[in-house]
């Protein structure tokens, strides 16, 4: 690196998302000295967060028992396992997961409210289970503001920060490489977009750059899941366009253990984003329960049962990709639409997003039109409206691909088996999603929101609406394994590299892949918090 500039510090972090942030954070706290590179630009510093919902995995929260939800460590640690079903040698990864699960509460719950993020009273519950349990209570605790208000809070709480000059911040800028003297991790290599070396001198160094599911999805197809066979044809990207996964082989080429790369948490609701940032650009859909969901051939998906929405994400997922053609449909009317489908994000979510409690209020109770009539508005690749069914279909055909066509005949009568039976009744309910349905209404949390049996050709509730929805690439669930002071660990022997540290996306949330095979929603920006909290404390001592 003739010609390069030079910086020293103590801590150099890689990536300025929200594990980065709260690394840097709590780092200060403790009086080290920390220079923050991120690739991006400043206006995006903040990485994913900035963009997401917010929701967030707690456990043992005054939320939870405001609402007689009772919830305990234990609990939570069995349904984690429940979920994750763990390989024999996830060693790391169990112990990071019960980790979190002991203690949520304080190092991710109290360490936001001090920052004075704030949640929403109702504590949402995804991830039930199918097969197996998932949450046995409600634990997603949705933040006041969404995931942009808790960057725009942590921003602030940095630049307040007593120590605030002992952080540097350094935008535009591309990590290469980490720097390696007698097998400590000394510095790292990089580059300012603009051209420039920039070689950086650290006592310690913090890999934050986040998963392995953005970029190009080139990382995320090498590393698809052997058993649900090749990537489909088109997969939607949802993820950080620089999520490429560079550092991932750094740190492997240096000794580290990258594990279970090929875990990735994908959504099933996912259609073209109308900015179109980047080819395949994707949005996700937050899947309607009253919704039909059917392949591209118009055949209700059953595998082995109906799409159990807010059940297990992962068997959406495979069952998506075991139909033909690998995309779906989701039929429903407006009125449906209006009370239960949402975006995931807050770029949609307008009403959280900027914190306006009268339209939330108002979108509960009389359905979200707003969101509704947009989506409709800005993607008409995957959206189709009609006010009667055979309409419906023939839109529908216009957009099958690879020479799947709907089976009209067919889908009508699934339509029309579906009404009848909410026609005849709760007492005659014989179909899993109809239980489904009334075991949600039975949480006030998840009521608001869940429409009472809706037949879909109901001429009170029209138009129809048909989205035609793709395989969205989202979140790593492995990374670079660590221990719990997120120092990484070589693939040798097991032991850590001197001076080298991962958190967040990057550490697979921590040890190499803390969630198994299954989130339980929400345990992502958990993760950030926790696992960067953790390497800042671990480091200053
Ligand atoms: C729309 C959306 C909604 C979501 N909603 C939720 C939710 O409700 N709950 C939840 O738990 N999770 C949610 N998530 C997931 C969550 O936001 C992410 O998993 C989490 O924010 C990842 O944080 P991170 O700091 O590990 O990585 P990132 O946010 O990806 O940040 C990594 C940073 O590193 C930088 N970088 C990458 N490579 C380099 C390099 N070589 N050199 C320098 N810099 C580099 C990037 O520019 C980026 O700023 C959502 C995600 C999205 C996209």
């Amino acid at each position: 690196m003739e010609g390069a500039s030079r910086r020293e510090t103590e801590i150099a972090i890689a990536g300025g998302g929200l594990a980065g942030i709260v690394a840097a954070y709590e780092l200060l706290d403790r009086g080290r000295r920390v220079l923050l590179i991120d690739k991006d630009s400043r206006e995006n510093f903040g990485g994913l967060a900035k963009e997401s919902f917010g929701g967030i995995h707690l456990i043992g929260t005054p939320h939870q028992r405001r609402l007689h939800i009772h919830d305990s460590p234990e609990l939570a640690w069995r349904d984690w396992q429940s979920v994750a079903d763990y390989g024999q040698c996830d060693d790391w990864p169990r112990a990071w997961g019960r980790f979190y699960c002991e203690n949520s509460r304080e190092y991710i719950f109290e360490f936001l409210d001090q920052k004075k993020i704030e949640f929403l009273p109702l504590v949402n519950w995804p991830e039930r289970g199918i097969h197996a349990p998932g949450n046995s209570v409600p634990r997603w605790h949705i933040v006041w503001g969404t995931g942009h208000e808790i960057i725009a809070r942590l921003l602030a709480a940095l630049d307040a920060h007593p120590r605030r000059t002992h952080l540097d911040l350094l935008f535009d800028t591309e990590v290469s490489g980490v720097e390696m003297t007698d097998g400590r991790a000394t510095g790292l290599y990089s580059r300012a977009i603009d051209g420039g070396d920039v070689r950086v001198k650290a006592e310690h160094v913090i890999v934050a750059s986040g998963g392995i599911c953005g970029g190009d999805l080139s990382c995320v197809c090498a590393n698809w899941y052997k058993p649900w066979g090749d990537p489909p044809r088109k997969l939607l990207n949802g993820a950080h366009r620089y999520g490429d996964g560079m550092l991932h082989t750094q740190v492997a080429a240096l000794g580290g253990a990258v594990t279970h790369l090929d875990l990735q948490w994908h959504y099933a609701a996912g259609v073209h984003h109308p900015a179109k940032r980047r080819p395949d650009d994707g949005l996700s859909l937050v899947p309607p329960r009253s919704a039909l969901w059917l392949n591209a051939r118009g055949e209700r998906i059953m595998h082995p049962g109906p799409m159990p929405v807010y059940g297990d994400t992962r068997h959406l997922v495979a069952s998506v990709l075991a139909q033909p053609g690998q995309y779906s449909w989701q039929v429903m009317n407006w009125k449906i639409a209006i009370k239960e489908l949402a975006v995931s994000g807050c770029d949609y979510m307008t009403a959280f997003r900027y914190k306006k409690k009268l339209a939330l209020a108002a979108s509960l109770f009389f359905g979200n039109k707003d969101l509704v009539e947009r989506l409709i508005r800005d993607c008409p690749d995957d959206f189709v409206v009609a006010d009667h069914l055979d309409d419906l279909m023939e839109r529908m055909d216009e957009k099958s691909l690879y020479g799947l066509t709907i089976d009209r005949a067919r889908m009508a009568a699934t339509v029309r088996a579906w009404d009848d039976m909410i026609e005849r009744g709760p007492a005659y309910f014989n179909d899993e999603q109809l239980r489904r349905i009334a075991n949600a209404r039975a949480y006030r949390g998840d009521r608001v929101r869940t429409c009472k049996f809706q037949r879909i050709v109901d001429p009170k509730a029209r138009p129809l609406i048909a989205i035609r929805e793709f395989i969205l690439s989202r979140k790593s669930l492995g990374g670079i394994q660590t221990d719990l002071q997120c120092r990484v660990l070589r693939a040798a022997d097991g032991q850590p590299i001197p001076g080298l540290y991962a958190v967040g996306e990057a550490a697979g949330f921590g040890g190499g892949g803390m969630h198994g095979k299954r989130s339980l929603e929400g345990t992502f920006l958990g993760g950030c918090v926790l696992s960067g909290r953790l390497a800042g404390r671990g480091m200053a001592s």
